[in-house]
């Protein structure tokens, strides 16, 4: 329905410039162009409120982190490339009109920053300036409640409404009064009216977010309709008293105006249907208006010119109204065309490059796949516990950089990496959260530490030493050995604890431990895990003692956020279960929760030949062919990570929905497969090595048994010349 209303706000907005009943009646153009039209502007910011500042005014706390602005910073863009657009476009109309001769420095700023530098272009930078402004206030409300910050926000701007609905139809009020005007003489200096991004747009801004989330049932929607109608007829009377006692300025402003949109916006933000073509042809209905003005009066004075007098559709307003909106309609409509064939050429050349990417042995990478396996971890850890995604290892196969920037969508701010060359890699394409190097980094690579803001894990006392001695801050976080022996200060070794706690060039953000069972459930299994989980916080303790306070805990890895959830605290380094497969068979037989697969592995067929009963096919004649036999060969070896274990009729692949025997050894850059039971396989086809096909499905499980190993191999070892698609 929002996108529907919003057709009929950009008529309204025509009306305005037009003022249809002119010649009918001066109070039905009141009542109508004047009054009820001044609903279309506070929608449109309504609009914008609810779907770009939605998400960022109601997020909770801690998980929205510094790419919080993103979205807003987009549509912020988005905006200004319009404005820019339309204010070139009517330079040479505001030229031939002379708006901007004479025009100082401040003139421009004035008309840039709240004026418009048409008529009707004011809209885009009020809503710029509206959305810093409330964004400025929720930074400011940003400790308290969601409830407490939107009250505090709508508090502030219903002030600022106030001081400009009283620059605007309610100036009577104040005009009289010498000290008032004065402040409105330097208000109106500034910007030409009050209807701008300071005093008008923050407060329907924040009123969309507010009413967008009103859930309306039943009763509940007959009362909102009530109070609505009775809200509009207050401000047409609101309205007609302030004009007939020549109150106005300017008249985009009504006291009533705010709660007759509230009641109307919670009304309207119903129904499933997207109409995306609307929002696109209201907007240019909106830009493209006053333009059509003109063109309607070209036309109709050509036409004079050839005999015809077409004369009446200009003098009189409302057939003027209606060729407007017409000629309007058609023009927004043009744009959508064009805006589709430039789309259209887009998704060709997408087409093009996928194509390319998919030319020989490719990774496909289910972003929802991912999305899905974050919420599920999420819901399975304690609120406050983050999660610290592992993405060492090109997020275990499925390349870092697009894993990563989809987890920071996802609003998680910290991952663990293995090199610091990992670490780099992320922050070169614009991670911008936590960063932790869990292994060793030598003392050559100290620099990348600090150049590129990279937190390094304490591997033991020495390495402590040795990292306080580099010239420069670097952010670590300690490692505590309680049983793995792998990394990490022994954690009965308080004292050297906290002798890292007191280094000073070190700073200590948080200390952890890895727990080398927390997958095996088995009596001896638990009891180890038990231990370690024990003498982590034993060492905990003992700091606190010291009146030492480590600002973040971590324990668990995937299975540990399975089994042992209690233990979250601050952040889960979930690694293996966030790509969705399970590490062996005994893990996903045990685990009572579900994941999704995120990686698919997929070939092309490049040979399909015959085989004669006899003939042998690959190297060292393992593979003979019993009778005649049509094998088909796949792009697609034991270098791009295949493991060769599958060689022989141990593995198989998938082609056109059905299974495909692995023969022969598998080759450096090739496989070779048996299709004699497949129908139609040809050059080109695919072969599906990890994923479904039909009804058909191999997982990357199904490869580590076959290769006896874990899944954490198999993925980590797909090589570089796989090409990775995100899907
Ligand atoms: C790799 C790694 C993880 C992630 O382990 P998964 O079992 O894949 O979740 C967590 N912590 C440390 C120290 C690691 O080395």
């Amino acid at each position: 329905m929002l996108d529907l209303f919003r057709i009929v706000a950009a008529v309204l907005v025509v009306a305005i410039h037009i003022a249809p009943f002119e010649l009918i009646s001066g109070n039905v153009d009141l009542a109508f162009t004047y009054i009820l039209g001044r609903i279309a502007v506070p929608f449109f910011l309504m609009v914008t409120g609810y779907f770009v500042l939605g998400e960022y005014l109601t997020e909770e706390g801690s998980r929205f982190g510094s790419n919080r602005f993103e979205k807003i910073k987009r549509h912020l863009m988005k905006l200004l490339k319009i404005y820019m657009f339309s204010a070139a476009l009517y330079l040479p109309v505001g030229i031939y009109a002379g708006n901007y001769s004479g025009a100082g420095i401040g003139d421009i700023i004035r008309m840039l920053l709240f004026d418009g530098t048409f008529y009707h272009l004011w809209y885009f930078p009020a809503c710029i300036v509206g959305i810093i402004l409330v964004c400025g206030l929720n930074e400011v409300f940003r400790k308290v409640t969601v409830q407490k910050k939107l009250a505090g926000i709508l508090a502030v701007s219903s002030f600022l409404y106030l001081i400009g609905l009283l620059g605007d139809s309610w100036y009577g009020m104040v005009s009289g009064s010498s000290f008032i005007a004065g402040f409105y003489d330097v208000v109106f200096s500034v910007s030409s009216y009050t209807r701008n991004g300071i005093f008008m747009a923050p407060v329907f801004l924040i009123l969309g977010v507010i009413a967008g989330n009103v859930r309306l049932a039943g009763r509940k929607k007959i009362q909102y309709g009530i109070l609505a109608a009775l809200a509009f007829f207050i401000m047409e009377a609101e309205g007609f008293v302030l004009h007939k006692l020549a109150f106005c300025r300017h008249d985009s402003m009504y006291l009533l105006l705010p709660a007759v949109m509230y009641f109307l916006f919670a009304l309207l933000r119903t129904g499933k249907k997207e109409y995306r073509e609307l929002r696109f042809i209201s907007t240019w209905i909106y830009i493209l208006h006053p333009a059509m003005i003109i063109v309607v009066r070209f036309i109709v004075k050509l036409l004079s010119r050839f005999g015809t007098d077409a004369g009446f559709m200009v003098e009189n307003p409302l057939a003027l109204y209606g060729l407007v909106c017409a000629f309007s309609v058609l023009a927004a409509a043009d744009m959508l065309f064009i805006r589709d064939m430039k789309k259209k050429r887009q998704e060709e050349k997408a087409q093009e490059a996928l194509k390319a990417a998919t030319s020989r042995a490719w990774i496909e990478v289910s972003l929802e796949a991912l999305e899905k396996n974050v919420n599920t971890l999420r819901e399975l850890l304690p609120d406050d516990t983050d999660l610290m995604p592992a993405v060492k290892a090109n997020a275990y196969g499925h390349g870092a950089v697009s894993v990563a920037q989809k987890l920071q969508e996802l609003h998680v701010n910290a991952f663990c990496v293995a090199t610091a060359l990992e670490g780099v890699e992320l922050r070169k394409n614009g991670i911008t959260g936590e960063i932790l190097i869990l292994g060793y980094t030598s003392a050559a690579d100290f620099h990348f530490l600090t150049e590129f803001s990279l937190s390094q894990t304490i591997v033991d006392k020495e390495y402590a030493e040795e990292l306080n001695d580099y010239n420069g801050i670097i952010h670590v976080h300690i490692g505590a050995d309680t049983g793995m022996h792998r990394l990490g200060i022994s954690s009965e070794n308080v004292d050297g604890v906290c002798e890292v706690f007191s280094m000073k060039n070190l700073v200590v953000d948080g200390m952890f431990t890895h727990l080398s069972a927390s997958d095996d459930m088995s009596e001896e299994g638990k009891r180890y895990t038990e231990e370690q989980i024990a003498k982590f916080y034993r060492l905990v303790s003992c700091l606190k003692e010291r009146g030492i306070n480590i600002p973040k805990l971590h324990l668990l890895a995937s299975y540990g956020a399975v089994n042992y959830s209690r233990y979250g605290e601050d952040y889960a380094r979930v690694g293996i279960l966030l790509y969705g497969v399970h590490s062996n068979r005994a893990c996903a037989d045990e685990c009572g929760v579900s994941f999704s697969p995120v990686l698919s592995l997929k070939a092309r067929v490049s040979v399909v030949r015959e085989l004669k009963a006899g003939e042998c096919a690959g190297y060292g004649m393992d593979y003979c062919a019993r009778t005649d036999t049509k094998i088909a060969v796949l792009t697609i070896g034991y270098a791009d990570g295949l493991p060769r274990e599958l060689s022989e009729g141990k593995g198989s692949v998938l082609i056109h929905g059905a299974r495909a025997e692995i023969i022969g050894r598998i080759c450096m850059d090739q496989t070779l497969v048996d299709v004699s039971g497949i129908k139609d396989v040809r050059a080109g086809d695919v072969a599906v090595i990890i994923g479904t096909s039909g009804t058909e499905q191999i997982s990357a499980l199904d490869i580590a048994e076959e290769a006896d190993t874990i899944t954490n191999e198999v993925l980590s070892r797909f090589g570089n010349r796989l090409t990775r698609i995100v899907v």
